[in-house]
């Protein structure tokens, strides 16, 4: 069998698409209450703690909250566990986000219920052929999303998150900056078209939100003309278009808060809606329409590799002390620095930075 690195980007993919499992499909409520008692007390015994994506499962991110973890974005997970006292962080997510951690945390052991849980912006970009397209470009900045990994991250000037990229992009555009943006085409679509930046878009997309279909999109805002709609900037533009409010998953989190609309029509992974009804009971919540009918969905708005953090796998590496994230000293101190840029940006204009993938 053809080993997934030497497939094209897209069969790829593909390939690890196949291979993702959902983690707690068929657990007993009996074992859910064991493996839930068993993890409480791991994390006291490992001295460790919990810090979750907002699109793992709901039975994670409660014991994320009822242990004195964190529930957020890669960038905020991140920062929690670099300033939380426990020597081991568990990161439930995709394994960008637990490289993240281990770039800004590194005197900290970082560990994931699954290694394989990636994400498809972070395969989409692989670091030799990504290294290859900035040196043909030397006179672009180069700025990356962090959904990349820590050799991409390298490779760039500046990380940037889905909630402050727009202003980071503005102010090099400013400074007269051409610039070289990847993974995310949609993503880095909609920032062109925000700043007026001249921008080389690197062909990376996210599998969950690339999917969400504007024609029937449209439909339900006809069927539903109270609703607003919430749409995360990885999603095509044709969906973008449609948006209410333009957001970060922290951002489109707090907008179903804050907006008085009854129904919101949410195009981000649907691992949100736990957090939403947490904050927003009252409010009713619809999922964007992934696939028109009688088409099928490769997500159908939820990340596979996402759906492989579970209760059980958390439960072993937490166990047996395994699934520990390594990342090249050289490399990741050459990925603090970018991430660093964007960090002391944010810091300047007192601008809260969340949201990776929603990442
Ligand atoms: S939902 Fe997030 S982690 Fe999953 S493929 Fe999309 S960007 Fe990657």
């Amino acid at each position: 069998m053809t080993h997934p690195q030497a497939m094209p980007r897209e069969q790829t993919v593909r390939y690890l698409r196949e291979r993702a499992f959902e983690a707690d499909e068929d657990l007993a409520p009996a074992e859910r209450e064991a493996l839930t008692e068993r993890i409480r007390t791991l994390l006291r015994e490992r001295n460790a703690v919990l810090v979750a994506h907002y699109y793992t499962a709901p039975d994670i991110q409660i014991l994320a909250d009822a242990t004195g973890g964190h529930i957020s974005d890669s960038l905020d997970m991140a920062r929690f566990g670099a300033e939380h006292p426990a020597e081991t962080l568990v990161v439930a997510g995709v394994r960008f986000m637990g490289e993240t951690a281990k770039i800004l945390t590194p005197e900290k052991r970082v560990i994931m219920p699954e290694l394989e849980a990636t994400c498809s912006l972070d395969v989409g970009c692989p670091p030799e052929e990504f290294a290859a397209f900035c040196d043909q470009h030397p006179e672009h900045t180069v700025v990356v999303y962090a959904n990349t990994s820590a050799a991409v991250k390298a490779r760039a000037d500046w990380v940037v998150t889905s909630s402050i990229a727009v202003d980071v992009v503005r102010h090099l555009h400013g400074l007269g900056k051409k610039i070289l943006w990847a993974p995310d085409r949609h993503l880095g679509d909609y920032i062109r078209r925000q700043t007026g930046a001249d921008m080389l878009l690197w062909e990376g997309a996210c599998i969950v939100h690339e999917e969400f279909k504007a024609r029937e999109l449209q439909q339900l805002r006809a069927q539903y003309p109270q609703a607003k709609v919430l749409v995360h900037p990885e999603s095509p533009a044709a969906v973008i278009a449609q948006a209410d409010r333009v957001g970060s998953t922290t951002q489109l989190l707090k907008a179903v808060v804050e907006m008085s609309a009854p129904v919101f029509i949410v195009a981000t992974d649907n691992g949100i809606f736990h957090k939403m009804r947490e904050a927003a009971p009252e409010k009713t919540l619809l999922e964007a329409p992934t696939a028109g009918k009688s088409a099928t969905c490769q997500s159908c708005a939820h990340c596979p590799w996402m759906a492989m953090n579970g209760l059980r796998n958390l439960a072993g590496a937490l166990e047996r002390v395994d699934n520990e994230i390594f990342v090249d000293p050289a490399i990741a101190a050459q990925a603090r620095i970018s991430l660093g840029r964007m960090l002391e940006f944010g810091r300047q204009r007192r601008t809260p930075i969340h949201g990776a993938g929603d990442a």
